[in-house]
């Protein structure tokens, strides 16, 4: 589906997600739009359209580059350092 070299380098199996919400934006009594986790430590973070973007922020705190959707149904990954869905 990509071209994407970072899914290969992930853990396998993938963390246990770290939270059940963006702990970031609960302690600022903020709301996620959508969630999204980290596939490198299981972290969970809001989306882009979020008001905070903490999965971004995670992102560019850490290096961790793919995240897949935390939405129930939803199975897609985002890398961020392609900018792409992958
Ligand atoms: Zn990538
Ligand atoms: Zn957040
Ligand atoms: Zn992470």
């Amino acid at each position: 589906m990509s071209e994407c070299t970072h899914v290969p380098g992930l853990p396998r199996p993938e963390p246990a997600p770290a939270a059940l919400t963006c702990p970031e934006c609960a302690a600022l009594g903020s709301h996620p739009v959508q969630l999204r986790m980290c596939l490198e430590c299981g972290y969970v973070a809001c989306c882009d359209s979020s008001p905070h973007r903490h999965a971004s922020a995670h992102y560019r705190a850490t290096g961790h580059p793919v995240v897949r959707s935390f939405e129930p149904g939803e199975t897609w990954r985002w890398c961020f350092v392609d900018g792409s869905i992958v």
